[in-house]
């Protein structure tokens, strides 16, 4: 019986063992596995898994040095490989899309700012001026690049500003929260996403309706706003990250709303009751316009009730920077009498990469002398542990969604104040994953705070070649994620 690979996140299926959790028995060939059976691991169908002894070797063949092909004169008509027709070097070409994958987080934040009315003319102007440099024949000077990565993440750091002002001008600063996992009965929609103003919209026409209203993924923080979570309909979390929402979508049988990335093209038992809005499109999927969500209530109204379930995961969301800071005084004193010994900042994008494993390990074996604070998805690999407290100070801290990293940063510059210390002498260490766009800005807003020995992984950037990871560890310590236990050891010296 052949073994299967899923091409994705390379869990190996082996059916001499099965998949016990989702009712396959040992001794079931991959062939006969029903149609609807996910993959254990990211949750995507048998069609994205390959027989492991048909994989050949191919030769690696080496990374192309750059790509472009962006003008009229590129190589052969297909693409500037090597060296630009027009002169450019690689590593311009590969700074050129770091900027642009920058400019593209960025966006994002920008635009859920916008959502909620609020702008920023400075950043405009940058994101201009960024753009138009990687422009044919514009710029070729690679320093100036870093430059413009630097004011990227500058620019970052005042557009999560305004989005966190527009999230607590708007719903209020999140206070902490519980929120039960797991269905209810009724009908119920599900909001993936991170648009807390179309999350705001869909509570506001549901009310009274008798749906329950679910998060999935980067929506969990919403629980935390007062402003949300005065809605009583709004009744907790179904799934996980973003990469589960196969499983999870074709598990409950509720209509789905997703409002942003990470939105992931829907399977056929429940492309027909999935709705999309705003920016987030898929092909089939009803696109809901100018917030009215009629289309989704009729299609959970109409799917009628899920099913009652043990609601036992509890997940504590919605620590704002005021929580935190309430609670100075005593950090302060725990870390001068050793009872805190470091602060880590465990956060970022979750991936269904097997090397992802990485941050549930590390957390699990932190010393229980540790604080870690978390945001955005990368939390779902540890968010389920009860790591306790140190004298009422949570051990675990789940400061919001990736755009959160403010406030990250905001209680990171009110402790040196308060210790009367540069960031980098702060008891503090950041342990960062990523896998998008956003993950890029928010990298190098840290790296314009000068903050220094940060860990990232799972994988290092493809569009960086040695030279710009060269400049990132000389200059900035960055260090790859290694394993748990070495890192561990590191960290704390
Ligand atoms: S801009 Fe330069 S590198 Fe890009 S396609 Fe044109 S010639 Fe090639
Ligand atoms: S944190 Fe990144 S990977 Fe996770 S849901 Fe948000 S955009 Fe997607």
């Amino acid at each position: 019986m052949k073994k299967y690979r899923c091409l994705v996140c390379d869990y190996i299926y082996d059916p001499e063992k099965g998949d016990p959790d989702s009712g396959i028995k040992p001794e079931t060939p991959f062939e006969e596995l029903p149609d609807d059976w996910l993959c254990p691991l990211c949750g995507v169908g048998k069609d994205q898994f390959a027989p492991v002894e048909e994989e050949k070797e191919t030769p690696k063949k080496d990374a192309p040095l750059m790509f472009c092909y962006q003008c009229s004169q590129t190589a052969k008509g297909t693409g500037c490989t090597v060296r630009g027709v027009c002169g450019k070097e690689p590593t311009v070409a590969r700074l050129q899309d770091n900027l642009l994958f920058a400019i593209k987080g960025i966006s994002a934040y920008l635009y859920h700012a916008r959502e909620l009315g609020y702008t920023d003319p400075e950043v405009d102007a940058f994101l201009e001026k960024g753009f138009y440099s990687t422009l044919t024949n514009v710029n070729f000077d690679a320093n100036q690049f870093v430059e413009l990565a630097l004011e990227a993440g500058r620019m970052n750091i005042k557009t999560m500003q305004l989005l966190k002002k527009a999230h607590i001008d708007t719903y209020g600063e999140p206070i902490p929260t519980e929120v039960p996992v797991g269905a209810m009965k009724g009908p119920a929609i599900i909001v993936t996403g991170h648009s807390l103003k179309t999350l705001e919209e869909l509570l506001k026409q549901t009310e009274g309706k008798g749906i329950n209203i679910y998060t999935h993924s980067e929506l969990l923080p919403a629980h935390g706003y007062p402003g949300l979570k005065k809605y009583k309909h709004l009744v907790g979390q179904l799934g996980g990250p973003w990469f589960d929402q196969k499983k999870t979508f074709s598990k409950y049988k509720a209509a789905i709303l997703g409002t942003s990335n990470c939105v992931l093209l829907p399977k056929d038992d429940y492309k027909e009751r999935m709705f999309t809005s705003g920016v987030a499109q898929l092909p089939g999927v009803t696109h809901i316009k100018e917030y009215d969500f009629t289309p989704v209530i009729e299609k959970a109204l109409e799917l009628g009730d899920l099913e009652e379930e043990p609601r036992e995961t509890i997940l504590t969301t919605g620590f704002g920077a005021s929580t935190v800071l309430s609670l100075a005084d005593k950090i302060k004193e725990l870390i001068e009498a050793g009872k805190i010994r470091q602060f880590i900042l465990v956060g970022g994008c979750d991936s269904p990469l097997l090397q992802a494993k990485y941050y549930t390990e590390f957390v699990e074996k932190l010393p229980k002398d540790t604080v870690v604070l978390t945001l955005a998805c990368g939390k779902y690999r540890f968010n389920s542990m009860d790591l306790g407290n140190i004298e009422g100070v949570p051990r675990l801290i789940d400061l919001g969604q990736c755009n959160d990293a403010i406030v990250a940063i905001d209680i990171a510059v009110a402790l040196t104040e308060l210790f009367g210390v540069e960031l980098n002498e702060l008891p503090l260490t950041i342990v960062c994953s990523w896998m998008e766009q956003k993950a890029a800005a928010i990298l190098w807003s840290l790296l314009a705070l000068n903050l220094k020995g940060i860990y990232l992984g799972p994988i290092l950037p493809g569009w960086a070649n040695d030279d710009i990871i060269k400049v990132l560890v000389e200059n900035y310590d960055l260090t790859p994620i290694g394993n748990p236990e070495d890192d561990i050891a590191k960290i704390l010296g």
